[in-house]
């Protein structure tokens, strides 16, 4: 089984199987596949978020709030629709 090194974020570099279940698929790499793999991808993401939600203003970081409590609660009918 062909095998691919992620350089790791907020964990040291680790290797992992070379398939989508664990990398994102990107056209522009050779291979075919993202530089980290998915849970270093969702880390990122995750801080970079952290970050941004940090420099936002009190008033701005009240309008995120609002957006998310009516964001979830879309969600939440959308699923109940569903069922
Ligand atoms: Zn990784």
């Amino acid at each position: 089984m062909e095998t691919k090194r992620c350089p790791g974020f907020g964990r040291g570099p680790h290797t992992l199987p070379a398939n989508l279940e664990n990398f994102d698929a990107d056209k522009d790499r050779a291979g075919g596949l993202g530089a980290h793999c998915k849970d270093c991808r969702r880390a990122y993401k995750r801080m970079r978020k952290a970050e941004w939600k940090k420099n936002l203003s009190p008033a701005e970081q009240a309008a995120e709030k609002v957006y998310q409590a009516e964001y979830y609660k879309r969600i939440l009918k959308a699923r109940r629709a569903k069922q």
